[in-house]
């Protein structure tokens, strides 16, 4: 793989930001690469563990003469962020993100994009449910998709070039509009997150009753949702509030058809619910096919450690 950025620049050092740094390695993708975390802490980490070349006291400082500048903080934290930065910015260079939702981001960022910045917000849609500098590795995006969100005017030359630098990553790169955007997610990220989290909560609310039979007894079904659940609290709680709209329409139609099977129980139709659980059967079906997850038993657990 050849270089694409000379100085590319990582504000917030965790999960994302670190799997980014080890991807980037991996591939030669940039020349050197910076980093900064707010925490004394984490940036102590990452000096500790050789995340990034340079590991800078100051957000300003990780983005000086900076190419690529990527945003790694949570959504609620972007806007601050892009402030706190915007009068060093290099003219030419190109400001991106990895924020889970895009129309709040590109709110929160875009006015503080100096003229002859380029600003193209991004999502990977990889990740897992740990969070910090040590939770990264290279192959995070490997095969997922990494959304690339443009904004009016976005610069066809500055897109191309991150385009490349995610596909370098391991991704598979597509364009979509940011509402488009958030609506998707919504579907297949923010409302599982939330049911996940739900069905956590009840299950701990039963415990109370059941002693610790639901830790001791809990199969497949629930461990999932304790996986998902144990997902970052800030990321989440700033996802939720800033997609809100997306997230309520989904949640109002997954109502919706929770009470439909909900009635099949009580009133016993076999056949709605034999015919439903054989149509999001064939969902899963896709999903493997498409190369997005595997069909091992129990997900591979019997051979991976996650
Ligand atoms: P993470 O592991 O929790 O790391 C977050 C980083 O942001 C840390 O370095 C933290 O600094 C910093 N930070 C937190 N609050 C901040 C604030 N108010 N101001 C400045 N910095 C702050 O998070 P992550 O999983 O990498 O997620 C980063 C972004 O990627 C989020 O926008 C998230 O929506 C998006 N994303 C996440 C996933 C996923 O599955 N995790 C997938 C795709 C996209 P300290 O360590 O110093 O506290």
């Amino acid at each position: 793989m050849t270089q694409i950025y000379d100085r590319v620049a990582l504000i917030g050092l965790g999960l994302i930001a670190s799997s980014m740094f080890w991807a980037i390695k991996r591939a030669g993708l940039a020349g050197e690469v910076t980093g900064y975390a707010r925490s004394e802490a984490t940036r102590e980490t990452a000096r500790r563990i050789g995340l990034c070349d340079r590991v800078c006291d100051t957000a300003q400082e990780a983005v000086e003469d900076a190419d690529l500048v990527v945003l790694c903080v949570p959504v609620g934290a972007m806007g601050a962020v892009a402030e706190d930065i915007a009068p060093v910015l290099k003219p030419g260079a190109t400001v991106s993100d990895v924020g889970s939702v895009k129309r709040h981001v590109i709110k929160a960022v875009s006015p503080h994009i100096p003229d002859g910045v380029h600003f193209i917000p991004a999502h990977p849609l990889a990740g897992t449910e740990h969070s910090g500098p040590e939770a990264g590795f290279a192959e995070l995006f490997d095969n997922r998709w990494c959304l690339l969100v443009p904004v009016e005017g976005s610069d066809i030359d500055a897109i191309a070039q991150l385009r490349t630098f995610w596909e370098g990553m391991g991704s598979n790169v597509d364009e979509m509009d940011a509402d488009h955007h958030d609506l998707v997610l919504a579907v297949t990220s923010h409302a599982p997150h939330l049911i996940a989290y739900t069905m956590v909560g009840v299950a701990d609310d039963l415990r109370r009753v059941t002693d610790t039979e639901v830790i001791k007894y809990s199969a497949a079904g629930f461990r999932d949702f304790t996986r998902i659940a144990a997902s970052d609290p800030t990321m989440w709680r700033d996802v939720f509030l800033t997609n809100k709209d997306a997230t309520l329409e989904i949640l109002g139609r997954f109502t919706e058809e929770l009470f439909a099977l909900q009635r099949a129980i009580r009133t016993g139709d076999g056949e709605q619910l034999f015919d439903y659980f054989t149509r999001t059967r064939a969902i899963r079906r896709g999903i493997i096919d498409a190369g997005q997850d595997t069909d091992a038993p129990d997900f591979g657990r019997g051979k991976t450690s996650t």
